[in-house]
């Protein structure tokens, strides 16, 4: 007789930028394995890896869950066949992983792989070792490289976490435009506020819950728990019928891929980032409307862009001076012809201390008081008012008031990431487990 174990079963890269989504996929094996019986022990894991990965196709994330049951076999064949199907459905043009191994192999090596996913660009090579290491079942179609991603998101604890509720469309419905009122969004989004966030941009006025693709989700919401996504859900006015949601568990929002400092001469192209340094140059502003400036620290030099994309976050970078005290979060890019040092692409910026600016004024006339007019270079200073003539006055050196403060500043939200952590989580202690509840973790709808 078999006993019961816990098996953590991932998978990544099923869908195409054209069709299919890895949630989607694991949803219809969560459905599969809640008919036979397999129990659950956490929500569904949606991990999102480092967003510089230029491979990826659109917000790096991998899938897992954690079950219990006696055969994994089985459970691997299942799996395995859904993803298959999906794959053929792609036309072939997907490259999907699929993952299993039991609860024992989780072990640091792992963990630290999953960890360094989050920011760094990892190999296959490296996947493979460690899966042939702790004797994994694994499967890929059309290529490995999802490899990385289903053996990063199978170990990632997701200790600091949030959650999602994905609602998928019905299989008629997919590529049509999704119906779900505009209005009711914006009402959920203000009435659950901050228990849900990034449902709506108040600034762009754009939903940002429906993803603008063809793929099957109709929407996702996010938030601290699943009880409130519920509650969000249940506010939505859907105008088309709906096949089934499920709540991940998730990294998204909690800044998970921007947890280490670098020094400028170790960044590498595609890492992901924090830097603290001072501000070399002004900022410029290029035309497309794109933010530029040189920051420095002791070991190098690196240009920083806010893109347009960032929109309003662009006037706070461009209100930095030379000599500022700042730290940046953001995704490295390699340089080219036109930037000749990589590009740090920012996620965020804290201003820890601000440089003092100083204006250089004509002084003022010692006898009547108004403001006198250069003479030249090293000529001095004429009144025009009483016609005097100031041969040994200097400019005076005033200090200008700054138009920032210190502080932590982000783009709104349409131009967050995923794991972008919202200003208001700031402070909150997204450690908080909510235990699992295997009753609403799934619905089925037609
Ligand atoms: P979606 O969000 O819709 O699932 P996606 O953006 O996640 O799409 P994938 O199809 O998963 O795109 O492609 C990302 C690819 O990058 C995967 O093959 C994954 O294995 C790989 N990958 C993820 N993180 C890293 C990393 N840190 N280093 C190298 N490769 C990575």
């Amino acid at each position: 007789m078999l006993h019961k174990k816990i098996l953590h079963l991932s998978l990544d890269d099923v869908d195409t930028e054209n069709y299919g989504c890895t949630t989607y996929t694991l949803s219809i094996i969560v459905k599969e394995l809640i008919a036979i019986g397999v129990s659950f022990i956490d929500y569904p894991h949606l991990v999102r890896l480092n967003p510089n990965i230029p491979w990826k196709t659109r917000g790096n994330g991998a899938v897992s869950i954690i079950i219990e049951y006696e055969n994994k076999d089985k459970i691997f064949s299942i799996a395995n066949k859904i993803v298959y199907e999906s794959y053929t459905s792609a036309t072939k043009k997907s490259t999907p992983a699929l993952i299993l191994c039991e609860k024992e192999h989780i072990t640091d090596d792992l963990i630290h792989f999953s960890e360094e996913a989050l920011y760094k660009v990892l190999s296959i090579k490296q996947a493979k070792s460690l899966i042939k290491k702790h004797n994994m079942l694994y499967t890929t179609y059309g290529g490995e490289i999802g490899l990385i991603g289903a053996l990063a998101a199978l170990a990632n604890p997701l200790i600091e976490h949030t959650y999602e509720l994905i609602c998928y469309r019905l299989p008629k419905n997919f590529g049509l435009p999704r119906k779900v009122d505009k209005e009711s969004v914006i009402r959920m989004s203000e009435k659950t506020f901050p228990y849900t966030f990034n449902n709506y941009d108040p600034f762009s006025r754009r939903i940002l819950i429906t993803p603008h693709s063809n793929d099957p989700v109709l929407f996702g919401i996010r938030g601290l728990s699943p009880n409130k996504l519920i509650e969000a859900f249940d506010m939505i006015k859907i105008e088309e019928d709906v096949s089934h949601f499920l709540i991940f568990k998730t990294n998204q929002g909690t800044n998970a891929h921007l947890n280490f400092y670098f020094k400028i001469n170790e960044v590498k192209p595609y890492y992901s980032v924090k830097i603290r340094g001072y501000v070399k140059t002004n900022p410029i502003i290029t035309r497309g409307g794109h933010v530029f400036f040189i920051l420095k620290d002791d070991s190098s030099e690196i240009n920083c862009a806010a893109y347009e994309p960032t929109k309003t976050f662009r006037n706070i970078v461009s209100k930095l001076r030379v000599g500022d005290y700042i730290e940046v979060g953001g995704g490295v890019r390699p340089p080219n012809k036109k930037y000749p040092l990589k590009v740090l692409n920012i996620e965020y910026i804290n201003i820890l201390k601000l440089a003092e600016e100083y204006v250089y004024e004509n002084p003022i006339c010692p006898r009547c008081k108004s403001r006198t007019k250069s003479l030249g270079q090293n000529k001095g200073f004429k009144c025009e008012k009483c016609k005097s003539r100031f041969p040994n006055l200097s400019k005076e050196k005033r200090i200008k008031p700054r138009t920032i403060a210190p502080g932590l500043y982000m783009p709104p939200p349409s131009a967050h990431r995923h794991l972008t952590k919202p200003l208001q989580y700031y402070g909150i202690d997204l450690k908080i487990n909510v235990p699992f509840d295997e009753s609403i973790f799934f619905r089925q709808f037609s």
